[in-house]
């Protein structure tokens, strides 16, 4: 994606307050991230780690979502896989994210959960620039074209729950 700055991102949420949007932790590193590599930012409130945010291009725009992590199962999970890049982690390594619905349903409590990388790094994952647990990727004989072309379309399905 390309480069983005604060006040982009903070002017792209789309289920949050605009009070909220202003407040709420935006990286502070956003100068040396790996833009060429990502096909979305996410990340996660320092403070507050059951707060995750992720920012993605949308068309000509951008689209920004605040998520919730969710209260974590009762009992071990062994292994679960992210519904956007399809990796494979072990124990907490995926998280069940919530995303207050944009407009009037969010606002009578509708919201969409998807596991996703708990590190959000799905984009570093695909490209091999960040290590998973062994067992992580699925041998599929797709091109690294299509594995991100597929997480590009799961990303959107899930933001358009959102935003629709
Ligand atoms: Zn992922």
């Amino acid at each position: 994606m390309r480069p983005v700055t604060e006040r982009d991102i903070r002017a792209a949420f789309v289920n949050c307050t605009k009070g909220e949007a202003k407040r709420l932790a935006v990286p502070r590193d956003l100068a040396t991230r790996p833009w060429d590599d990502l096909d979305f930012l996410g990340w996660r409130d320092p403070a507050s780690p059951e707060r995750a945010y992720m920012v993605a291009e949308s068309g000509d725009g951008l689209v920004a979502i605040a998520l919730r992590q969710a209260a974590p199962h009762a009992g071990h999970v062994r292994r679960s896989m992210c519904s956007l890049c399809l990796t494979v982690h072990p124990g907490d390594g995926v998280s069940l994210l919530t995303a207050r619905r944009a407009g009037k349903t969010g606002q009578q409590g509708n919201s969409v959960g998807a596991y996703i990388c708990t590190d959000l790094a799905c984009s570093l994952y695909l490209r091999g620039k960040k290590e998973a647990a062994p067992g992580a990727r699925l041998h599929e004989s797709l091109t690294l074209e299509e594995l991100i072309t597929r997480t590009a379309t799961n990303l959107t399905n899930f933001l358009n729950k959102v935003v629709e």
